[in-house]
């Protein structure tokens, strides 16, 4: 098997490719913390990058590595690093990369704990300006001669504000500064961010990619496209060690896995490495659902708002045409005043009352009162969340059912 497969076919025989013992299907689970070598200059040159292998499961194991090397290929990329979390993921990845005395200008619109550590990097003394990153002309704006990374989000969570992520691109490349896009609304399915030159891709894998609700994961994938010898945060014991294009993951692996510690288990990597098998079926049964729902919504004379890139209404749906394969499962409602939220949520039999998303189980959570309670009023309101808006992370249960529980809490 030489030529480029699909999607799927890839996931499905990632592992095997590589030979896994016995003639296994998946990936072993590797438990070992540590591995051991007969000649001693074999674990010396782990250590310093001279050959690749396995030293200390914090900085990398056998599991994890198989589905890092999964992640690579569902994001045309060029190696990735995975993390116990998304958060991890992404503050890691900044620990590791971004100094004292640099700039990030940040997409306001933002996952709520992404918003909150990067408050705390902010009062740790990093300077990140937050701006609309609907448009490039506010990153544009923000520029400093320090910038040194643009962060934004495909989708972002809960409003639904899509960035404009190729003109970002085009800037970021022109300018030669790092651009980071967090994928985990779109997934690698239905976007994959080289194709707007992102340097870093973030995946969530709690979320679609392990798609099951049973297992944290995060991770960072490199493309390939991002110059590494002109970024001057880069070690120079690793300009000795590695060649080029390895300076940047070579970087937040130790800087930031290794240093930082928020290590993938074993075990949960081999659940997202099996959850990540379906991804492609799930999302396309999800965004179907999601589809008709906010068809559905829209319609109802008890919902004032619909927040889904899929509207012909929403502000970016052109973008998101463009850009994705599918308008994703996640979106928000903003009830009638006249409507109760806790009580039409108690009102749900079916739909679960709980904060994940990218479950296979369709989710529903008042945003105000609880991702982003610790906001307070104001910046909701500059974010767009109001006191009676829903998230919904709608999953692949059979529409029927959907229609009918989300219809009776309405009634
Ligand atoms: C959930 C989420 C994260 C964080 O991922 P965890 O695995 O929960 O730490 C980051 N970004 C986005 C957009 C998310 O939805």
């Amino acid at each position: 098997m030489t030529n480029k497969k699909g999607f799927t076919t890839t996931l499905l025989h990632s592992d095997r490719l590589k030979k896994p013992e016995h003639g296994a299907l998946h990936k072993p689970i590797h438990t070992s913390v540590t591995f051991g070598y007969d000649d001693v200059q074999d674990l010396v040159n782990v250590f310093q990058n001279k050959a690749s292998g396995f030293a200390y499961s914090r900085q990398g194991n056998p599991t994890v590595n198989a589905l890092e090397h999964k992640v690579t290929q569902m994001e045309n990329g060029f190696a990735t690093v995975c993390f116990a979390t998304g958060m991890a993921a992404i503050s890691s990845t900044i620990i590791a990369l971004i100094k004292n005395g640099d700039h990030i200008i940040s997409s306001s619109y933002l996952f709520g704990n992404t918003r909150s550590i990067f408050q705390s990097f902010i009062d740790m003394g990093l300077d990140i300006t937050f701006t609309d990153a609907t448009s490039a002309e506010n990153i544009k704006a923000g520029l400093k001669h320090n910038t040194k990374m643009v962060f934004v989000e495909t989708i972002a969570n809960p409003a639904t504000q899509i960035a404009d992520m190729e003109a970002i691109g085009r800037l970021c490349e022109e300018k030669g500064i790092l651009y980071m896009v967090d994928n985990t609304m779109t997934t690698p399915y239905l976007f994959k961010p080289i194709n707007v030159k992102a340097s870093l891709v973030i995946n969530s894998l709690t979320k679609y990619i392990g798609g099951h609700g049973n297992a944290l994961g995060g991770s960072v994938t490199d493309t390939g496209l991002f110059n590494w010898l002109n970024f001057a945060n880069i070690n120079e014991v690793y300009k000795k060690q590695v060649k080029p294009e390895t300076l940047g993951v070579t970087q937040i692996r130790k800087k930031g896995l290794r240093d930082a510690g928020g290590t993938l288990a074993p075990e949960a990597a081999h659940s997202i490495s099996i959850g990540s098998e379906t991804l492609a079926l799930r999302m396309d049964r999800a965004c179907n659902n999601a589809k008709a729902l906010a068809n559905y919504f829209e319609a109802h004379p008890n919902i004032k708002k619909v927040f889904y890139p899929g509207l012909a209404h929403h502000p970016q749906h052109e973008m998101a045409k463009r850009l994705f394969a599918n308008f994703g499962s996640l979106m928000s409602i903003e009830l009638d005043e006249s409507i109760d939220c806790f009580a039409f949520l108690n009102k749900l039999q079916l739909v679960v009352k709980s904060s994940n998303l990218g479950d296979t189980r369709t989710l529903a959570i008042p945003v105000a009162h609880t991702i982003f309670n610790e906001l307070g009023p104001e910046k909701r309101a500059e974010m767009g969340i109001s006191d009676n808006m829903i998230r919904l992370s709608i999953g692949i249960e059979d529409l029927e059912d959907l229609l009918g529980d989300f219809g009776e809490a309405l009634a």
